[in-house]
């Protein structure tokens, strides 16, 4: 139940549609496709069903393995005339599990992984397979960069439609403020190029609306110079600290220069190199700083982190942009179960710190965590409403990360991950990333739109009346 979207067709409805699905249908859907069809008995099934967060178990009747454009326009009309329930599939990453259904039908388009980059127009136009450290190895090569998030095997796709940040984001603002164009493969089976100028109301809409308008099948983004080598690392001083260390952060915060972000992660210490042994497993806190301007100004700029405390130890100094890229991915590897809540806060209050280390001091998992990933500064100076994204008084966004690995503990650590954040939702603004939104909080949806909800269901009542793209976190068109 726990696992389970709360679907807008009848369940008996995903099953029936289900078991209309003719062999000869399925024939010709297979015949009809440059990419794989993958059904149940299928060698390969199992493995394409898994997504990043192992909670998520489900079982799709269909897998479509996209090849491109024409696969995907082939594979949506496919699930629309069917009335199959249907998914998309990036990345994998989201915690919802939304990319996978039970019954119905994944779009999966994890195998489009081209990028093209123009050094000239610094320009990048990225299919929708593509992953954060693909994008960046092409990107990298020629010192650029569009801000991304923090995990390298996240997806481009699912991240940006949900407005996506990173440690770029203060410098040059969320993903889809740097989004300059997409192919949208619409409810239609149509392929809409969406820009500025041309379907201004849909290429507004998926600017943070999510996968409710359509199937991307091309990115293009506005890069930057960053790099090839930033001045980043880790800043770990005991978690007893945290309090004070937090309150000085958030006082620094409003000075920091943009090209500077710093996140503060609490948790259990992990068997980091520069730690004395005897720090690991000890409860920490850790600040990963990210500086991109000058290098002659790197050390100075920095130096406001050691004035948070005394540190168990540092490791910052000058690395290529790319291995800081993936400096979490060891924490953020597939495999393990998880379950997040999230909220944004435009300040970290003393509730708020005293919320989190009343909940640090139960930690029911060695892999749990409490996050503050720092935004403001770029993304807040773009109007709330010029974007479908439109948490743009948000400088912090807050996750709590609920990660164990055995079943028997999902109900305790769930349990965990909700209770504080119920402690802490008296200081926080009242909105939500929606890209950090669990599988049960599609009540959520509204308040993660905030002023722009009512624009966007306009424009997924125009663009999907049907709401065929409703396995997400569903803006729902209104009533014919
Ligand atoms: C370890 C980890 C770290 C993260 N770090 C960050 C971070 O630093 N910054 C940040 O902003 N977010 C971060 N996220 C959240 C991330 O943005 C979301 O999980 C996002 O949904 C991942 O995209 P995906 O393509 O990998 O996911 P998927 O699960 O494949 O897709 C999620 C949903 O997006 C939609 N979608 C995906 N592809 C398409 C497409 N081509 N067309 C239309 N709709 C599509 C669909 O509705 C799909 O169900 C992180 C997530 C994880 C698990």
């Amino acid at each position: 139940m726990l696992w389970r979207l709360r679907l807008t067709r009848c369940q008996p409805c995903v099953e029936a549609a289900v078991a209309d699905l003719t062999k000869e249908a399925i024939d010709a859907l297979k015949g009809a496709m440059r990419g794989q069809v993958l059904q149940m008995s299928d060698t390969g099934y199992n493995q394409a069903r898994q997504i990043w967060n192992a909670a998520i178990d489900r079982r799709p009747a269909l897998i479509v393995r996209c090849a491109g454009v024409a696969d995907v326009r082939r594979a949506v009309s496919f699930a629309r005339e069917r009335g199959l329930l249907l998914a998309v599939r990036g990345g994998g990453h989201n915690i919802a599990g939304s990319a996978v259904c039970d019954d119905g039908l994944v779009i999966d388009v994890s195998s489009m992984k081209s990028v093209r980059i123009d050094p000239r127009a610094r320009r990048a136009y990225v299919e929708p397979g593509v992953t954060l450290g693909e994008f960046d190895h092409e990107a990298q090569e020629f010192a650029l960069a569009t801000p991304l998030g923090i995990n390298s095997t996240t997806g481009v796709a699912g991240l940006t439609l949900g407005g996506g940040f990173g440690w770029l984001s203060r410098q040059y603002g969320m993903s889809v403020d740097n989004l300059l164009s997409a192919d949208v493969v619409t409810a239609a089976g149509e392929l809409v190029h969406a820009d500025a100028s041309h379907d201004a109301e849909l290429f507004w809409a998926i600017r943070g609306g999510s996968g409710n308008f359509g199937v991307v099948t091309m990115f293009e983004f506005a890069l930057h110079p960053v790099g090839p080598e930033v001045y980043a690392g880790l800043y770990v001083l005991p978690l007893e600290h945290a309090p004070d260390a937090l309150r000085k952060y958030d006082a620094a915060t409003a000075a920091m220069p943009d090209d500077l972000s710093v996140w503060a992660v609490m948790r259990l210490a992990p068997p980091l190199p520069f730690l004395p042994a005897e720090v690991y497993g000890k409860p920490i806190i850790a600040f990963a700083v990210c500086y991109t301007g000058p290098a002659e100004q790197a050390a100075r700029t920095v130096d406001v982190v050691r004035s948070f405390g005394q540190p168990y130890g540092e490791h910052i100094g000058p690395m290529p942009y790319t291995a800081w890229q993936k400096a979490f991915d060891p924490l953020l590897a597939p495999g393990a179960r998880n379950y997040w809540k999230s909220h944004n806060f435009a300040s970290l209050s003393d509730g708020l710190l005293d919320a989190a280390m009343a909940a640090l001091a139960r930690l029911p998992s060695p892999q749990c965590e409490i996050f503050f990933g720092q935004i403001g500064a770029a993304t807040a100076r773009v109007p709330a409403g010029a974007t479908a994204y439109g948490n743009r008084d948000a400088n912090y966004v807050m996750n709590v990360h609920a990660r164990w690995d055995d079943p028997s503990d999902d109900a305790r650590c769930t349990q965990w991950a909700r209770s504080y954040f119920d402690a802490s939702a008296p200081f926080a603004l009242g909105s939500v990333y929606v890209n950090f939104l669990t599988q049960d909080e599609q009540g959520r949806v509204r308040a993660a739109y905030g002023a722009n909800y009512e624009r966007l269901v306009a424009a997924k009542t125009r663009y999907d009346p049907n709401n065929l793209f409703q396995h997400n976190q569903n803006i729902k068109p209104l009533p014919a």
